[in-house]
């Protein structure tokens, strides 16, 4: 993980009396903070260690070290383990982990056909989640239910001091920066502001896209950890690709970048007798037209495959269970997910290109997907960068959540909970003494 921590835009959380406190530019308070992260971030992807490791990794000197992690302990971010005998020295060391007992993220994934919830600890471990089936599809009543289970997550949180902050994502073209769906053409959502839908929530609220979401997840906590320049490349009801280049995630003039619904896959992959759906732009070779979860059920439908209102689980059971021709429309969908890794890869030149969605449950069409991409690549031995998602069960609140989890490893003195919150906290005598005294909301 070789993050950029430099921001980038997530941290607006318009109409609420809570924003993300703002790194201040320049000075040793900024040097503190950015100190601070690269610590939490060590951590992060070291887990449990001495302290001179941690100075090893960061190339912090064990004054600052002894102060930061001082704090962090206070903070509950860190805490100490049992001692260690032996080693190099043969002194006792004390080793230190994220303490993965009081702070939560929370995040939610607006799906097409229920909403997903839950928290993870600081280590971006999945402590709960709960999932909740629409009862109604229509806006109100989708916006109801988000807002029920958030409330319900910071009860199983402990209370709305446990929490950092909430990640909200949902497919389509998401704004972050107005925290506003601009556009949901499967639920029929434009210019949603989800934020203030949420309702306020006494800590900062994060939205973006679900595919944004999980480029993130991927780069803290699944296959592209080691990487700084990573795509995700999403294909299940929705497509979409995550662009993380050089430790950033870009997001684009007008918050679209990634957005490859009618990414043309060239007339050479249409099957002229193919019963596939038009896209809703009129053409018959656009990604999501051929290759989303939807495209290749409504195939299947059509052509009898299945029942009229089978789901495409039941088109992967008809295929395990030996039917021909639901294993060639799979194979086939696989086959065209491929050629768009392949136009990416050729792109952007990413370390890895992640894969997602309801196309990885066909795992057994993997190698196909290589091997179509590899056929398009201007250098063929690029398709072995591709790799399956590193997330694994939880992936949707991982997903979620890492919008805020990403901001409290950006940052974490500025998402922590003012100093003076009083009964319950740590004593924190003597903080700002070392330049960790002052309180969130004071800039
Ligand atoms: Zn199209």
């Amino acid at each position: 993980m070789n993050l950029d921590a430099s921001g980038d835009g997530h941290a607006i959380v318009p109409g609420h009396a809570h924003r993300l406190d703002p790194a201040p530019v320049g000075g040793l308070e900024s040097l503190r903070r950015r100190n601070t992260a690269q610590v939490a971030r060590a951590l992060l992807q070291l887990g449990a260690s001495a302290r001179a490791e941690i100075a090893r990794t960061t190339g912090l000197s064990a004054t600052s070290l002894t102060k930061i992690t001082a704090y962090m302990i206070r903070m509950r971010v860190i805490r100490e383990l049992a001692v260690v005998m032996g080693g190099d020295t043969g002194r006792p060391r004390v080793p230190v982990a994220l303490d993965t007992s009081h702070h939560r993220f929370i995040g939610l994934h607006i799906g097409l056909r229920r909403t997903t919830g839950g928290l993870l600890d600081l280590a971006g471990n999945v402590v709960v989640e709960h999932a909740v089936t629409h009862r109604r599809p229509t806006r109100s009543g989708i916006l109801a239910e988000a807002r029920d289970l958030h409330t319900e997550l910071v009860a199983a949180a402990g209370g709305a001091d446990r929490v950092l902050g909430t990640g909200i994502v949902t497919g389509g073209r998401v704004d972050p920066a107005r925290g506003v769906v601009v556009e949901h053409p499967l639920l029929g959502w434009r210019d949603v502001p989800l934020v203030t839908e949420i309702g306020p929530a006494g800590h900062p609220v994060l939205v973006d896209s679900s595919v944004r979401g999980l480029a993130l997840a991927e780069t803290y906590l699944g296959a592209a950890r080691d990487t700084s320049s990573s795509v995700f490349l999403f294909i299940g009801n929705i497509v979409g690709a995550g662009l993380m280049i050089d430790g950033r995630l870009r997001k684009g003039h007008d918050a679209a970048a990634g957005t490859i619904d009618h990414l043309s896959l060239g007339t050479d992959a249409l099957d002229a007798d193919a019963p596939g759906e038009r896209c809703r732009c009129g053409r018959r070779d656009c990604l999501a037209a051929l290759a989303s979860d939807v495209a290749v059920l409504a195939r299947a439908r059509s052509a009898g495959i299945v029942r009229p209102h089978a789901s495409f689980e039941s088109l992967v059971k008809k295929s395990r269970t030996g039917d021909p021709a639901a294993t060639d429309l799979l194979r086939t969908r696989a086959e065209l997910a491929g050629v768009a890794a392949a136009t990416l890869l050729d792109l952007l030149d990413p370390d890895l290109l992640v894969l997602g969605g309801g196309l990885l449950q066909t795992p057994e069409h993997l190698g196909a997907l290589r091997s179509a991409a590899a056929r398009r690549l201007t250098r063929p031995d690029a398709a072995d960068r591709i790799v399956p998602t590193g997330l694994g069960a939880g992936s949707l609140v991982r997903g979620s959540a890492s919008l805020v989890l990403h901001a409290f490893f950006t940052d974490p003195v500025g998402m922590l909970p003012a100093h003076s919150a009083g009964a319950g906290r740590p004593s924190l005598t003597g903080a700002a003494s070392d330049g960790y005294g002052r309180a969130r909301g004071s800039a």
